[in-house]
């Protein structure tokens, strides 16, 4: 029989690396909770048209990226659905902040999620079929000060907190504004007229882009493309006063606090729902897949759902992204040990070593527990891979109630009543 093995672009993550997955996702939390974000689950599949609707049919998760499948009715109340796979979480916050009328308190929601994409891209380092993302949204009704620039410079100080505090050091932020709806309208129309002439030097896709959707240009990698992409207009001299001034109060608050950046023209980000601020943080240590997250505001989002106007600003990181280049700066050097390896004296040591092994675990000492079929040779071996200290049970150490602990380190060996156990281990 040939052996199953995991999905093309999917995989597993195993201890130790799973402690780094843990402790990324416990720091993010509590850099969330610190801005008084809370947690949203939404669902990890929906209604394929939230996406068409709200990524954009033009965009390359939509048009060729997206797991969609006939959901086949099952009873005569239910009918057929089209349905997707999640390729990214903001679309989904935002139906659930319409759905439940979340608006409706006039304050604004300060919601992160954590949880897994998929795309179905070309796999290779840092891009998978499935990922995880990490991501935030601030969203309410403009009486809630949800259009503030602020808000904008307040997402951008918490995520260089967030990186500082994962410890990635050597970040890249990149900003740009694509301005207002009306904004990008006129610009579109500006690049649709600049690339007549060019569009037939370029790569297939950026002639079909330079018909659909011209903005989508600047997003082109072909090498060969990059000097005709950097002839055309900007995107700044389209914006209206309105646009400027809320970009120049976004410079200016985060000039403010401190929070360096960098001022790209060309990032647009490949979502179409993005309006005025746009962002990316990237790191060196990735390679080509350099982004570690991107996100913008999303003013327009809402609507194009069917909700309320509801302006908003967000961000998804590359949670995958982030381990990579953690491991890559080596913050992730030593497997974690157990506190003590409990290695019982033959078989019918058994069931007192899994008394104490509870006794001490419930004091908070973190236990590998040995088998009394072992060999005591094979029970050092063992426990000197998993544990920091062995401690060893037999009939002595039961009826005494004095247990002989072994230091792998130090090679010392020390005897200690069981009262004093928990803490003597957990030094
Ligand atoms: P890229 O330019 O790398 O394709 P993107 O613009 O498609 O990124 P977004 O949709 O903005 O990415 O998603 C935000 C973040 O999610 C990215 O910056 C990246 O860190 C991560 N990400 C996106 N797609 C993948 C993937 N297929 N595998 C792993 N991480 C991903
Ligand atoms: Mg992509």
């Amino acid at each position: 029989m040939s052996t199953l093995k995991a999905v093309r672009g999917t995989r597993d993550l195993l201890p130790p690396e799973t402690a780094l997955w843990n402790r990324i996702e416990a720091t993010a939390r509590s850099v969330f909770s610190r801005y008084n974000f809370g947690e949203i689950r939404t669902p990890v599949f929906e209604d394929t048209a939230l996406f068409s609707r709200g990524v954009g049919e033009e965009t390359d998760i939509v048009s060729k990226e997206m797991y969609t499948w006939e959901d086949r009715a099952r009873a005569q109340s239910e009918k057929t659905q089209t349905l997707t796979l999640r390729p990214e979480n903001t679309a989904g916050v935002v139906r659930a902040y319409i759905e439940h009328g979340l608006g409706e308190s006039g304050q604004l929601q300060k919601l992160y999620y954590i949880g897994p994409q998929f795309r179905r891209e070309r796999p290779q380092k840092g891009r998978y079929r499935q990922f995880s993302q990490i991501g935030a949204e601030v969203i309410g009704p403009t009486s809630a000060g949800s259009e503030s620039p602020l808000r904008d410079a307040e997402v951008l100080e918490m995520l260089a907190t967030l990186l500082d505090e994962l410890g990635i050091a050597g970040w890249t932020l990149h900003l740009n504004s694509v301005g207002s709806a009306a904004d990008r309208a006129r610009y579109n129309q500006t690049l649709r007229e600049a690339l007549v002439p060019l569009a037939p030097q370029m790569c297939a896709d950026c002639q079909r882009r330079a018909e659909t959707n011209p903005l989508r240009v600047l997003d082109c990698k072909v090498p060969a493309d990059q000097p005709l992409i950097d002839t055309l207009p900007v995107i700044a001299d389209s914006l209206d006063e309105a646009s400027k001034a809320h970009f120049a109060a976004v410079k200016a608050a985060l000039d403010a606090a401190g929070v360096p950046y960098t001022l790209n023209p060309r990032l647009v980000r490949g979502l179409d729902y993005y309006t005025r601020t746009t962002f990316e943080f990237t790191h060196g240590g990735l390679g080509a897949q350099n982004a570690l997250l991107g996100g913008g505001r999303y003013d327009g989002l809402s609507e194009m759902i069917g909700g309320p106007k509801a302006p908003g600003i967000g961000f998804a990181m590359g949670e995958d992204r982030l381990v990579l280049t953690l491991l890559a700066l080596d913050q992730n050097s030593a497997p974690p040990q157990a506190d003590a390896y409990i290695a019982p004296l033959g078989e019918s040591m058994n069931a007192a070593a899994l008394a104490l092994a509870r006794e001490l675990r419930h004091a908070g000492v973190h236990v590998e527990l040995g088998d009394g079929s072992f060999r005591l040779k094979k029970s050092f071996e063992s426990g000197n891979k998993t544990a920091r200290k062995i401690v060893i049970l037999g009939e002595d150490e039961l009826e005494s109630g004095i247990l002989t602990v072994k230091d792998f380190s130090s090679g010392v060996q020390t005897k200690v009543p069981r009262a004093e156990l928990a803490g003597f281990l957990q030094n």
